[in-house]
């Protein structure tokens, strides 16, 4: 079954919304504060004004929000993800607790090629046969580097150095809270075609949560041509 608010991702992630204080109302309202003026309802000139402020990358009304988003993801997915500064985290940790024997491997469909410059790279899709290999390959490792690290645990070595075994396709779970200007311009660089396709993926999920709770917000950013004000 799956949990309320989560959207799955890849083969073991997922995200999920873990709670939110987060409306278009509240953009309008900390814009009409300079002016002494509040709403209890959005109207029309408040869906213009949103869109005015985005268009003119008014951002800071559109702080006053946040998002708590709880993570599951390969490793290499997180690494990405923390790079953006603007935002908490806390992540599981393998010092205090075992490791997870969930392992990333890609749908067929998802073994790509990757030819071209940096910045400039097309991926396509490799034969079936490369793919299954892939995939086969990728479990070999994982089950060897498993049992590695489950053996050093068992003969007492500390999880915080065994661990140094587990490959960056393993999953990892992390929280992570945001306000709806920083979650824009995380989808603005995570969801587009230039982003790695697995992080794409999460940044799309994320967004569904974006529209969820602030649709006019979303619909403007995408107007903006998916840049965050
Ligand atoms: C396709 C792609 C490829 C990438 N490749 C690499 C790579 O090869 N190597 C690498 O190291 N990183 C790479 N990154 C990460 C990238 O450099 C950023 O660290 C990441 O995208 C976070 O973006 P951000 O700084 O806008 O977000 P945040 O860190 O969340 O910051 C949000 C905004 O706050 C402001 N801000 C935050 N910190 C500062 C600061 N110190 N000074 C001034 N303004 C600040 C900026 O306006 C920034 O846009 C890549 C990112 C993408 C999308």
């Amino acid at each position: 079954m799956i949990p309320e608010n989560t959207v799955r991702v890849l083969d073991h992630g997922f995200v999920r919304l873990d709670d939110a204080m987060a409306s278009d109302l509240s953009v309008v309202n900390a814009a009409r504060v300079s002016f002494a003026r509040r709403k209890d309802e959005m109207d029309e000139s408040d869906e213009g004004l949103i869109r005015f402020l985005m268009r003119d990358r008014h951002g800071t009304p559109f702080e006053h929000n946040s998002f708590r988003f709880h993570i599951r993801s390969p490793i290499f997915v997180a690494r990405e993800w923390m790079r953006h500064r603007v935002g908490s985290f806390n992540e599981f940790s393998m010092r205090y607790a075992k490791a997870t024997d969930d392992f990333y491997v890609p749908e067929a469909d998802d073994v790509r090629s990757q030819v071209g410059k940096p910045g400039a790279y097309s991926f396509e899709q490799v034969s079936p046969e490369l793919a299954e290999q892939t995939r086969e390959e990728l479990r070999a490792v994982y089950d060897h580097a498993y049992e590695t690290y489950e053996r050093l645990v068992e003969a007492g070595v500390a999880r915080e150095l065994a661990r140094s075994v587990m490959p960056v396709g393993a999953y990892t779970e992390f929280f992570w809270t945001i306000n709806a200007r920083s979650l824009m311009n995380f989808v603005s660089l995570r969801a587009a075609e230039t982003a790695q396709r697995e992080i794409r993926r999460y940044a799309e999920a994320c967004e569904t949560f974006l529209a969820e709770k602030m649709p006019v917000t979303h619909a403007a950013f995408v107007a903006a041509g998916r840049t965050a004000p």
